[in-house]
């Protein structure tokens, strides 16, 4: 989590992915720490799911799951792997 700053990435791998929302669906322009979600993204041949931080991006529950106006569109599942280039690139 640290790695991360405690703040939801969408924004920061992607310049359109719109607003960020908490648990409940409501629009959020900064999430709490406590409803942060962390999203695993897959890499080369790397070991076991769930190990390397390097692996895991922050975000909230809007952009990884679908809350609120969101529902139904996955920000992380349809941005995989810009996601996976962002943290090649060290986060950057
Ligand atoms: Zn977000």
């Amino acid at each position: 989590m640290r790695l991360d700053g405690y703040h939801c990435r969408a924004n920061d791998i992607d310049p359109h992915a719109g607003t960020c929302h908490d648990r409940f669906g409501t629009p959020r322009t900064i999430v709490l720490p406590n409803d942060l979600e962390m999203d695993f993204v897959r890499r080369g041949a790397r070991g076991p799911r769930h190990t390397d931080p390097a692996d895991h991006v922050m975000l909230c529950p809007g952009h990884h799951r679908g809350t609120g106006k969101m529902a139904g569109y996955q920000w992380s599942t349809a941005h995989r792997e810009r996601m996976r280039v962002w943290l090649d690139n060290g986060r950057r």
